[in-house]
């Protein structure tokens, strides 16, 4: 299955912030509505993948079936800034959610948009860092001089400006490096929606494959969108194994290596996932991306696995190796503002292109049928049970 590029691009050109992902959400809309692929908002505004209503949602869930429903979870914000008030004409001052660079911010570029026609950009003149220093807290943002966005100002209320840091363009390619204002997570929704794309192309087996997505909001700031929905309470009746899979991009890691392949997640800062299910994820890997993915906990930051886990449930996630997680320039490159490091400055996100295809593939692998969720240590236990045998007369033999 070819990648599709072109909503990729369009995803990660579209304005998010927590709680602000409204332009992501209507490119994702559009898309799925093209691609005849159910969908519906649940009261929290995540978006559903592969049922239509509410109703038909519970009844995949209480359906009897073998079969586990895979659950794939993404996030559709990035860490961002909410507009608080006007300083001056030409001074807003900003609240930021979630992580950020901590070091270089001073004039740096950040983009604003209202969410609808007006878009603009500044910089930044004053902030703030939060208690314990690490991401910013309040900022103020100086727009670009423009007499347009002058004249228009008025119209404009500071509380429904929202932006983050700003770059030569919101993707470009550098080989197969897509630099971007925001892979994560923008990046597992692309995964997801396409993955439903290519469910909902295959006319004989349209509906009937066991996936559900939640696509969810504000996850940069504590699993907001994905404990609302936990919290909905429209998994209790399920009759049917669930298994929820967090597709993220995550700060690379020694052995989560950029351009290597997804990382089977076996694990974040907070928790390790399921074993069972991470078993029958790793053989499954084996099979359909042997030799180009890699496998670890990826604990330099959390993921919705571990909300998942939190209220009961299995889960594991896939990770994309990311560089420049949160904007902050660990590995530098183009259009970084300062030199690569710990210390460093806002920076474009990047992955490699190879990985995001691998985690698609990954995806597919794990909807293939008759896996072996019941019992994957089958195989393991019978070889654990042929080294007793063998060892038997040792045993006999001593102590
Ligand atoms: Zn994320």
């Amino acid at each position: 299955m070819p990648m599709r590029e072109t909503l990729l691009n369009e995803l990660l050109s579209q304005p998010t912030a927590p709680y602000r992902e409204r332009l992501v959400v209507h490119r994702i809309l559009a898309a799925l509505k093209e691609g005849g692929v159910p969908h519906f908002s649940d009261p929290v505004g995540n978006i559903i993948v592969g049922a239509a209503s509410k109703a038909e949602y519970r009844k995949l869930v209480s359906k009897k079936a073998d079969e586990p429903l895979r659950i794939f979870m993404a996030h559709m914000d990035h860490p961002g800034f909410h507009g608080v008030r006007w300083n001056s004409p030409a001074d807003l001052e900003v609240k930021w959610h979630g992580g950020a660079p901590t070091h270089f911010l001073e004039n740096c570029r950040v983009w604003l948009t209202n969410g609808k026609e007006w878009k603009g950009q500044g910089r930044i003149s004053k902030f703030t860092l939060n208690a314990a220093g690490t991401s910013i807290d309040t900022a103020q943002i100086r727009l670009n001089e423009d007499k347009e966005i002058e004249n228009r100002r008025e119209r404009i209320e500071a509380g429904d400006l929202y932006g983050a840091f700003d770059f030569r363009a919101p993707v470009w390619r550098e080989g197969e490096l897509i630099y971007t204002r925001a892979a994560d997570d923008i990046v597992g929704c692309f995964a997801i929606v396409s993955v439903a794309l290519d469910l909902w192309s295959e006319k004989k087996k349209r509906g009937k494959f066991p996936f559900l997505g939640l696509l969810t909001r504000a996850e940069e700031v504590g699993f907001i969108g994905a404990i609302g929905h936990l919290e909905l309470g429209w998994l209790k009746k399920a009759r049917r194994s669930l298994v929820f899979v967090s597709l993220e991009t995550s700060r690379t890691l020694p052995g989560a290596e950029i351009g290597k392949g997804p990382v089977v997640r076996l694990g974040d800062r907070f928790t390790v996932f399921d074993a069972t299910s991470l078993r029958v994820f790793a053989d499954v890997a084996e099979k359909v991306l042997p030799g180009s993915h890699q496998k670890r906990v990826m604990d330099g930051g959390t993921c919705e696995a571990s909300a998942a886990t939190v209220f009961g449930h299995r889960a594991m996630g896939i990770s994309i190796p990311l560089g420049n997680y949160h904007n902050q320039g660990f590995q530098g490159g183009p259009d970084a503002s300062s030199p690569a490091g710990d210390m460093a400055g806002p920076a474009p996100e990047f992955v490699h292109l190879q990985d995001v295809s691998g985690m698609i593939t990954l995806c597919h692998g794990l909807l293939q049928p008759k896996l072996s969720w019941a019992d994957p240590w089958k195989t393991k236990k019978q070889a654990f049970r042929k080294n007793l045998r063998a060892a038997r007369p040792l045993l006999r033999s001593g102590p």
